[in-house]
């Protein structure tokens, strides 16, 4: 398989290991070797992608739209590598962690916005972003993705992590899945899946175009 990295996403050593990084001030305590940073594939759904060799588009330097944020674990890493990043969060305790990782990342703008509500944030979010990344963990994770495709250029991409017992703990992830990817088809041509299991359990990685 070939590595399908962005530019400035490397495969690094970092004692004796080899992971993912980028080069930025650390924000949550990761192994730091200079100017880099490592990025760890268990703490963050789009660093997992990656890792698993998903074909994502990323070449690094593209105008970002992240839907959950939280507080700037993966949205930190993808801030180092690309362009403008709009960063949505709607949760105040850890978007006040998303805004101090904001501090030394000229290019990335916080909002403090629900992602079900994309007129909220409309008039800030330039159009025609080239990649949606969302991770928002909550019911109607589907709709999310539907409702913020008005943003995403016609080339672009959506690279959404769907976390099954989010949508319902008692129902088999398989079939949650299922449901998510019928849903999406209203918007979207899906080009990848993978489960994320080995690093995020009940998580599938989806990487789609808009129709
Ligand atoms: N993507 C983050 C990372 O890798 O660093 C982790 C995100 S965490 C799994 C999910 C986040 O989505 C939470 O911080 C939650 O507050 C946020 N979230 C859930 N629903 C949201 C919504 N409707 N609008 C904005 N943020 C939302």
């Amino acid at each position: 398989m070939s590595d399908v990295l962005p530019d400035g996403v490397e495969r690094r050593q970092f004692d004796g290991t080899e992971r993912l990084a980028t080069r930025g001030e650390p924000v949550y305590g990761e192994p730091i070797d200079g100017e880099w940073r490592a990025w760890n594939p268990n703490r963050s759904k789009l660093g997992a992608m990656f890792d698993l060799e998903m074909d994502t588009g990323l070449e690094g330097g593209e105008t970002v739209l992240y839907l959950g944020a939280a507080s700037g674990t993966t949205v930190s890493h993808v801030a180092d590598f690309a362009g403008p990043t709009y960063a949505v969060e709607f949760a105040p305790r850890p978007a006040r962690d998303l805004l101090e990782a904001a501090e030394t990342r000229p290019r990335l703008f916080p909002l403090l916005k629900d992602a079900r509500k994309p007129e909220t944030y409309a008039h800030v979010v330039e159009s025609d972003v080239d990649v949606i990344v969302q991770d928002v963990a909550t019911r109607g994770q589907a709709r999310v993705a539907l409702e913020n495709a008005q943003f995403l250029a016609d080339d672009g991409r959506l690279l959404l992590a769907v976390k099954a017992r989010s949508e319902d703990v008692t129902r088999d992830p398989a079939a949650v899945f299922e449901d998510v990817q019928a849903a999406l088809e209203d918007g979207y041509e899906i080009l990848e899946t993978q489960r994320l299991e080995a690093y995020h359990t009940d998580h599938l990685g989806i990487v789609a175009r808009p129709r």
